[in-house]
Order: C-alpha cells, then structure tokens, then sequence
C-alpha cells in the first residue's frame, strides 16, 4: 500500500499526496513579473500530480533577488501571480511561493545594489562584501518578509514557504561563520535564531494563524565550523514554537565543498537530516535532495523519516512522476540523472534553466504537447543514441511510422560510455527511458543493422521511407601528436568499454569530461569497494578506512593542454576535481603533448620539457563528427536531416535538444 499517494495536510491545507515540488530556481522571469513560461511550467507539473509546488525563489525584494527571479516585492505584481495560482488550482493542484532574499550570496552585476548581510562576510559566490544590515534595515527586510506574505494571500496562493537554509540571508544569520554581530541578532544561538523567527512571527501577524507556512532549513550546513543537525534541531523546535506548520529539510549551504545533489550523491542521502528534525518536531517534515524514484520515496515515509518528499529535478525532468508512480508506470518514468547540466550549472551561468533528460522542460509555453503531424510519414533514423531515440520517440508520439537502424546490439550509444566511470551510473536510466518510450510507441528498432549509403539508398528508392535522419554521432578525435613505432596508444572510449590492457603507470591526455572520468575508474582500481568498507567501519577493524578507500593500485596522471574540467559544467567540475584530488590523479594543467615514446609522455609546460614515465597512454581528447553517412546521402536523398553529434559533436543535452526540436517540426 502506498504512503505517497494517501492524502495529507499541512497546517489547514489538505494535499492529494506527499509529493512536494521543491523551490527550483528557473530564471523564466526577466522582469521578476510572472511569464507564461513560468504559468505553463507549473501548470504542466500540477496536472502531472504533484500535491504541491513551492514556486521559487520568489524575492521580497530587489537587493536580495537572483536573475530573472519571480518577484513579490511590489503590489502590482499580485494579478500575474494570481494567475499563476489559478493555473495551478485549475489542474487539482495546490501551490505556494517561497519567499526568499538572498543575503551575502546577491551580486551587483544582478541587482546592481550592494548586498547585504548579518555581518561584511564577503564569499566567492558574489562579486563583493555586503553590507552590515543596521537595526532599522533588519527591521525593513522583516517588514518586506511580511508584506510579500499578505501578496501572496491576495494573490490565491494555498500557503508560503520561508528560504532559511543554503546559507541564504535567514542562515546567514543563524551561523556564526556569518554572523558576527554583537546585538540581540547576533551572538549566542538564540541571538543568532531571533531574525529567523522574528520574520516568522511578522509573517503570522499578517496572515493570520491559519495560513499554512512551510520554513526550510538546512539540516546540516556543512561548514566547517557552522550549524550542524544539532543546531538544525533546536531550530527546528523554535519554529514550531513561532508558528511554523512544516519543516522542509534540505541539506547545505551553496558554498559547502560537500556535494549536494550532484551525480554522486547517493539517493536519499540527506534523509537522515530531516529525520534528525523529525524527531523533535510535532509537525511534518519534508525530506528533500536526490529522492528520485518513488520506490525510495515510500521507504522514507515507511521508515517514517519524514511526512512529505521534496522533490525538483525529479518533476523538471518528468512533470508526469507522480501520476505515473500512482499507476505503477515506473518504466515509463524519466528518471532525473543528478547531472545538473541544464539546472544548476545554468543557475550559475544565469540561463533559463532546461534539462538534459527532458528537451521540453522550459519550453512548455512555447511549444506546447506533442501534437499530430499533418502529414504523417515514413522516416528511417540511423542510429539508436540519445539523438536518434528521442528525434524517434517526439515523432512517432506525432504519428509517424518511425524505424531505427543500430549499428551495434544495443541502444545508448554514447550514454553506455558516460555511465561508466564512478558514480555515472544514472546515465544508463537516460537510455532505458529513451528505449521503452520509442518501444512504446512502435518504434521499429533494428539492431546490429550495419548501414551503408547504398542500403538507404535502395530502402528509400524503393518506396520505404519517405525521409532519413542521419544521427550517427560522433568518433574520438586521434592525437596531433607523433607516437613512437611499436608503442600502443588506447582510446579513452575503447578503455571505458573494458577494453586494452592497462599497465601500473598511466597517462591520460586530455582533461575533458572523458578524460576525468577515465582517470578516476582508473584510480579506483584496488581501493577498498563499498561493502568491504561498510563491513569493516560497522566492526571497527580498519583504522586506515580513508587511506584505503582513496589509494588504488595505479598511479594515473592526467594531462591537459589547457584547463582541466574546462567543458563540465560548474557544479559537477567543482566536485570531480574535488575527487581527483582525493584520489591522487597527478593533473597537468597547460600541458602540452609533443611525443608518445616507448618509456612515456614527451610533455613540455612551463616548466619546460620532460618524459612522464608511462606504461599505458590513454587518449581522450575530444570527438568529431560522425558524418560520412550523411554526406553521402547529401543530394541523393530529398528528405534529408542530420542531428546530434552527426551535426555537431558536443553536450548530449544540445544533441537531445536539437533532435527534439527537428522532430517536432516533421
Ligand atoms: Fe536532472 Fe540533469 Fe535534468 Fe537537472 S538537467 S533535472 S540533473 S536530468
């Protein structure tokens, strides 16, 4: 029996289910009024079933707003929000916004305004050192707190959810890191906790004792020398006391070296924080932070370590999670992968944000449902990839008759090699997704199907199909540089498909996605593997567990002409350095390759030239088009598209994107 589907409440607000839309931040709103990008983003998730969205942020004002921020600092702002809460309302769902002020994190390039602080900490999320906020500007930014409340009544929302966790200004001030101030907001934990509270009980006297309000926190901050779940929980207990009806839990600040919800993050890491929480409060708790299946979600809820399951990315990559997860279509759910390329690493590129799994996320408003093609065709697409699978799943969702032709015994294509260094295995949900949908809808997919230019040729000369879509991807790129005769230089790709020998001594040259992930399998080969080091922490019988879990048994140098990491995006890279450090790959930053030889590397930098010893050379310096095909069907096939990497190698987001894109124009 499912806990996540049975109805719940929070404070007076019933709810169809457990699931809770977390706060994301889209960047749809340029001018901080809503869009009907944002409406019919929403919109779309409230009709997937989510039993509540917490829109947001949403910025009380302007010096603490982010880029493209909903904004409910102003009462002219109220209609656009109302009909934000009216679509959500008209699909069953229930919705509310998080007030939010950014604190020290807020940038002048953004606001054009100083920022402001608890105290002039300054951090290397913004461009400057805040401001010290005098007493009489506390007292205006809890007076915004509470005016943006009474807008969001006026403006039909079901309840109101606080921002005081991920070292915005609310846990700026409860942390000592941040706050040094030596008035009543500062010092001890209870000075430190009053701004908090304080803004909670000027938000009550607004609103009244009845509407619903939801505060989130950090369970832990992950700082050193910050707030931890034991200060979390005396938190915790003081909001329940000033007014609070739910307390949503998330993990750390923005600024925490930790990872938070990158790819390797186990699932339901964070748990245990809310469960922390759980413990000393009487109202519900939301678990939040790489929840992402429903399978997970109810063990949280059958544990009963929290009430309700905060969930982002999991609806920004399939708003139909949990209507599908009620019906046991777990298949046909597309799962989030924890990639944060076209969330996260937008948010710190200031980009609308998108998604790699999900072409549509975003573009709700602009395209609207899959709809019929006027015209159905037959259309034969070479290559069972990302960019292949999804120009045939978007087509055949339009009606039409749509067959694959894969070159090997399986689909994926590059996914099958992104999946393969640690903790990337979420890449492979991505191809199983991509494949049952297009099963789903009669694909016809031919496997190990070797083509050629003369059998498209003769398959559409013969009346077969109508159109072609070449999508062959991409090849590795080989090395400019010379290679001593009788020495063996392996590709990356081959390597990461458990291919060539792999001596004690290894280079990689090339710092790119690949490149990493290639060097960190390598470095964990011989550490200690997970269930050896849960078995011998759980016996205490190890006194070297770190030493023995991070020290394999090759010694890898990774070898890059210009910045390692350079094509990840920010959020990933920062913790994949992170492990290569860890790890003790040897990096070279602005090092180049000038020979392969027998006893190593010829490498030359500033430090000028010299032989990296190596037993085994490793190339992953990027890919080229795979485009033969498609320049020999050039002019001899009349309907002719090439997608992907076949078009452009790059991101498998651009290849999903554009092949979304050319299908919906079919
Ligand atoms: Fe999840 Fe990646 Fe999509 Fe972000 S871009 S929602 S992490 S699949």
């Amino acid at each position: 029996m499912s806990i996540l589907f049975t109805e719940a409440k929070i404070g007076t607000l019933q709810l169809r289910n457990r699931i809770v839309m977390s706060a994301m931040h889209l960047g749809y709103c340029p001018e901080g009024e809503v869009t009907e990008r944002l409406i019919e983003f929403y919109r779309a998730r409230a009709r997937g079933g989510a039993g509540l969205i917490v829109v947001g942020g949403c910025a009380i004002d302007r010096v603490g707003t982010n880029y493209s921020m909903v904004q409910i600092d102003a009462d002219s702002l109220v209609p656009g929000l109302r009909r934000l809460t009216e679509a959500v309302h008209a699909e069953g769902g229930k919705i509310v916004p998080q007030l939010y002020h950014n604190g020290r994190y807020a940038n002048f390039a953004v606001t054009g305004k100083q920022s402001v602080a608890p105290s002039a900490v300054p951090t290397h999320h913004s461009d400057q050192v805040p401001a010290e906020l005098t007493p009489e500007q506390i007292a205006e930014v809890k007076e915004a707190f509470a005016s943006a409340a009474r807008r969001a009544q006026e403006a039909g929302f079901d309840g109101l959810e606080i921002s005081a966790s991920a070292g915005f200004l609310i846990s700026q001030f409860l942390s000592p890191l941040t706050n040094k101030r030596t008035d009543r907001y500062g010092g001890d934990i209870e000075g430190r906790m009053r701004f908090g509270l304080e803004v909670v009980e000027a938000i009550r006297a607004a609103v009244g004792a009845d509407f619903p309000l939801i505060v989130r926190i950090s369970g832990n901050d992950f700082m050193p020398g910050g707030h931890t779940n034991t200060e979390a929980r005396i938190f915790g207990r003081a909001l329940e006391r000033a007014g609070a009806d739910a307390i949503s839990v998330t993990g750390g600040w923005h600024e925490t070296s930790v990872p938070q919800v990158s790819m390797n993050v186990p699932p339901g890491a964070y748990v245990y924080l809310a469960k922390g929480i759980k413990e000393v409060v009487s109202i519900p708790v939301i678990a939040c932070n790489r929840i992402n299946t429903p399978g997970l979600a109810e063990e949280i809820l059958m544990a009963c370590q929290a009430d309700f399951i905060g969930m982002g990315r999991s609806l920004l990559t399939d708003p139909e999670f949990p209507n599908k997860a009620k019906d046991g279509e777990y298949e046909s759910i597309r799962y989030c992968l924890g990639c944060n390329q076209g969330c996260l690493d937008h948010v710190f590129q200031r980009k609308p944000i998108s998604c790699l799994a999900n072409a549509g996320a975003g573009l709700e408003a602009e395209y609207g449902a899959i709809g019929r093609a006027q015209t159905p065709e037959r259309i034969l697409v070479i290559g069972a990839g990302p960019a292949g699978m999804e120009f045939a799943r978007v087509a055949a969702g339009r009606g039409h008759e749509v067959t694959i032709w894969e070159k090997n015994g399986y689909s994926g294509g590059q996914l099958n090699l992104a999946a393969i260094p640690p903790d990337r295995e979420d890449f492979f949900n991505l191809d199983s997704y991509l494949l049952n949908a297009c099963l789903d809808l009669d694909v016809k997919i031919e496997f190990n199907f070797k083509t050629t230019a003369e059998k498209v040729l003769a398959a559409v000369g013969g009346g077969k199909f109508d159109r072609v879509v070449v999508a062959t991807g991409a090849v590795p790129m080989e090395g400019a540089f010379p290679i001593a005769a009788g020495v063996e230089v392996l590709r990356a790709w081959d390597v990461l498909k458990g291919q060539g020998k792999i001596g004690d001594n290894v280079a990689i040259i090339g710092g790119g996605a690949v490149g990493i992930g290639t060097a960190l399998l390598m470095a964990q080969y011989g550490t200690l593997d997970l269930d050896v080091l849960r078995f011998l922490y759980l016996q205490q019988a190890e006194e070297e567990l770190y030493r023995l879990a991070t020290r394999g048994s090759k010694k890898i140098t990774l070898i890059e002409m210009l910045k390692i990491g350079r094509d990840i995006g920010p959020t990933t890279r920062r913790s994949m350095l992170e492990d290569l450090k860890r790890f003790e790959v040897n990096c070279l930053n602005k090092t180049k390759v000038l020979e392969v030889r027998s006893e190593g590397v010829l490498v030359e930098n500033e430090e000028g030239q010299k032989v990296l010893p190596a037993d085994t050379v490793i190339v992953a310096i990027g890919s080229a088009s795979n485009d033969e095909l498609y320049l020999a069907l050039k002019g001899k096939v009349e309907k002719l598209n090439v997608i992907g990497d076949a078009l452009k190698a790059g991101k498998a987001m651009d290849a999903i994107r554009s092949a979304h894109v050319e299908a919906r124009k079919i």
